[in-house]
């Protein structure tokens, strides 16, 4: 893989807040983590994706740490489509909800 095919991480900006929003989600729902079987599950399809930066095992297209994302069951995958689900899916603020035009629910 040519330097030019290789993924490459968002700004710092850009992944702390993406963090941030996962992180928020994640404390929101009480920092459910997913079943051993899931977090395999998810870091097979991460070890798959041609987005993940080996070299520190973080997202190209979020920049989170995998290893952590991955155990959340409040984060997804940011791909479209996405590689995997949320086990638990977050109420968007009205604000998100507005400028996404989506409305998400409690999957439970
Ligand atoms: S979270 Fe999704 S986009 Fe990111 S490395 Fe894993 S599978 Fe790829």
């Amino acid at each position: 893989m040519s330097e030019e095919e290789k993924p490459k991480l968002p700004s710092f900006a850009t992944m702390a807040k993406n963090f941030a929003i996962d992180l928020a989600k994640y404390i929101k729902e009480g920092a459910p983590n997913v079943s051993a079987k899931s977090y395999q599950a998810r870091l097979d399809a991460c070890k798959e994706c041609p987005f993940l930066v080996k070299t520190n095992m973080r997202c190209g297209k979020c920049g989170c740490l995998i290893e952590h994302k991955a155990r959340w069951k409040t984060t997804n995958c940011p791909d479209k489509p996405s590689r995997w689900k949320p086990e638990v899916i977050v109420t968007k603020s009205e604000h998100e909800q507005k400028r996404n035009n989506t409305t998400y629910r409690d999957k439970a």
